[in-house]
């Protein structure tokens, strides 16, 4: 494995500094800053055998000047507590949560990439109690850690290729109330709807669209682009609510952009793309262009060009310039650390 995040595929270099914390008797312990190593389990533990766990992934950025800064955090936190509300695991406490993530992130400030690299932060939470009957049962006992991983910008350059997906309009991605958390269960069942789809249409992601309504893909939000105008779904349960999704509409509404959220078909996705835009949403991926979609029948319809629309770019490229620094941010969506 490579150890140059320049190189390494996403997530595969780990930071060496990680942090812990354990809840048992109704309370959170104090938090560790520990070098990255195994982590002692139970071979019961509920998390093994009944997936107790969500988690987070959040970018902290290295400016020109050499300060680092973190993207939304607070947002971030608040939704790690939602998911582990919805799972019945014991809620992160806040401030915890902040002090972890703040102290890996400087800890780890040798690891920060420069722009336009980044350190991408990974909270996660796991029931923890040691007990192989209780499948119908919360755990009461828990462990959140946060690792870091010095990723690269792999779309940097212009070089972005335009992504080919299958839209799934049978399968779901997940069980219909978990759509909005971030849980491991989620993408252990897109995984085999996403594998048949490239093995049977060559193509990177999935598209969910159950009964003919889009919701997302499997890691990514779905938003539909023009000249002046988005199209996204409007939030419900059915899928997570992506903070860069959130931010990518504020930013497009300051630069004048119409933003409808509403539920929409694939029919109408289909005529969008004839002469629109399509993208994929998330922390990972920024924004990224789709330039073919595979319906069911095997049909590929072009998106646009099939190349990377001009205003995916121009959203894309504003929203690196606020977490690079480029550009003045004027929602309070960065913090110094
Ligand atoms: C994490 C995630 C996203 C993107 O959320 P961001 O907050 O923008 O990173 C979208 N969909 C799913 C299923 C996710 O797990």
């Amino acid at each position: 494995m490579s150890s140059n995040p320049q190189t390494a595929p996403f997530g595969s270099v780990l930071a060496p500094i990680m942090s812990t914390a354990t809840f048992s008797d109704g309370a959170w312990s104090a938090h560790d800053f520990v070098p990255l190593a195994p982590i002692p389990m139970h071979p019961a533990a509920h998390v093994l055998h009944y997936a107790s766990e969500c988690f987070e992934g959040l970018k902290a950025f290295k400016w020109a000047d050499g300060s680092v800064h973190v993207f939304r955090l607070d947002r971030n936190i608040a939704r790690m507590r939602q998911s582990a509300q919805s799972l019945r695991l014991p809620q992160p406490d806040t401030a915890q949560l902040e002090a972890m993530v703040l102290g890996v992130i400087d800890r780890n400030r040798d690891s920060v990439p420069d722009a336009p690299g980044a350190l991408y932060l990974r909270p996660m939470l796991i029931g923890t109690s040691p007990n192989i009957g209780a499948a119908a049962s919360p755990s009461s006992e828990a462990m959140l850690l946060v690792l870091a991983s010095p990723v690269w910008d792999y779309f940097a350059g212009g070089g972005a290729k335009p992504l080919k997906i299958y839209v799934e309009q049978h399968a779901t991605r997940c069980a219909s109330h978990l759509g909005v958390t971030k849980t491991g269960g989620n993408y252990a069942a897109a995984l085999g709807p996403t594998l048949a789809a490239r093995e049977a249409h060559l193509v990177d992601q999935v598209l969910f669209a159950p009964g003919g309504e889009v919701q997302e893909t499997g890691a990514a939000n779905f938003l539909l682009i023009r000249d002046g105008h988005i199209l996204t779904r409007s939030l419900d349960s059915a899928f997570l609510h992506g903070i860069t999704r959130d931010s990518l509409l504020v930013m497009a509404a300051d630069m004048g952009y119409r933003i409808e959220e509403r539920v929409f078909t694939v029919d109408e996705m289909l005529e969008w793309v004839k002469d629109g835009e399509a993208a994929l949403s998330g922390t990972a991926a920024v924004l990224s262009g789709v330039g073919t979609l595979v319906c069911g029948d095997g049909v590929s319809h072009m998106v646009g060009t099939g190349e990377v629309g001009p205003n995916t770019q121009r959203l894309r490229s504003a929203l690196v310039a606020i977490q690079q620094g480029t550009a003045p941010e004027r929602h309070g969506w960065l913090r110094t650390v």
